[in-house]
């Protein structure tokens, strides 16, 4: 039946994913900063601005992987408030977990196994959740959506940061043929792993534009919807708020 070869097809992404980043985990963070030549800290230094968040609030940094945000919020929200780093994947948590008891950072902050379709915490629970390049490598992104909107407090943010649509013609051309012939390379030769490689690039390809991802987001429940393109939409920051 169709919905059999949908499954199928489900379970082959969850398993490709899964590989991917098993294999990158222990590189991720050096490979981030030079194929993005470091602008992705700006992105999620951003993010973290636009999150709102205050000492005493609950944070749900879901796909947060090696911690990046999750470090951030944690000085955020003091000792008064709390940071839970969720990701599917076992390596990256790992990693992510040694980084920021090596920065100190073990007061506030809680490591949990979870996929962002199926949340493992109650309804009402965060005052901001933020998925950072994690949506895209998610298999059902509305059911993901949902339950993110699920947990939410109300009043409360998500904030999805991702890989977009950039703006101008021209420089989408430029973009592709980075993302297509210059990534896999790199991904070669420092990391001997062109597929992890070809995969970011096609999952990046793939991914909602600006505007579906906020249609996506307000199907979700979510109100007040808006994005902000970053370095020319090459990363979408979307907001929305559950009222
Ligand atoms: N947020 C981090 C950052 O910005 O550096 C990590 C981003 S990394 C590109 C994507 C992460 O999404 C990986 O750690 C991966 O394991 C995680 N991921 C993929 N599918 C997921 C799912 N269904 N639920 C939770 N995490 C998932």
């Amino acid at each position: 039946t169709d919905f059999g070869y949908e499954k199928v097809a489900f379970e082959e992404k969850a398993g490709r994913v899964a590989d991917v980043f098993h294999s990158v985990a222990s590189r991720y963070d050096t490979m981030n900063d030079l194929m993005s030549m470091g602008v992705h800290r700006v992105w999620k230094r951003i993010t973290i601005e636009r999150s709102g968040v205050r000492r005493g609030h609950k944070v749900l940094d879901i796909a947060g992987g090696t911690g990046d945000l999750t470090a951030k919020f944690s000085k955020r929200v003091g000792d008064q408030g709390q940071v839970v780093l969720a990701d599917i994947n076992s390596s990256m948590l790992n990693v992510g977990r040694d980084k920021l008891t090596d920065l100190g950072l073990c007061n506030n902050i809680e490591y949990v196994q979870a996929n962002a379709e199926a949340l493992p915490f109650e309804s009402n629970t965060f005052d901001c959740i933020t998925i950072a390049f994690g949506l895209r490598n998610v298999t059902d992104k509305a059911k993901a959506l949902r339950s993110m909107a699920r947990v939410l407090k109300p009043g409360g943010r998500l904030l999805v940061l991702e890989f977009s649509k950039p703006v101008n013609p021209v420089f989408s051309k430029v973009y592709d043929e980075y993302s297509f012939r210059v990534l896999p390379k790199l991904g070669q030769w420092v990391a001997n792993d062109p597929d992890s490689y070809r995969y970011l690039a096609e999952s990046i390809r793939m991914h909602p534009d600006q505007e579906t991802l906020k249609h996506m987001m307000e199907q979700a429940g979510l109100e007040r919807v808006e994005y902000t393109n970053l370095t020319g939409g090459v990363v979408a920051l979307h907001r929305g708020i559950k009222l």
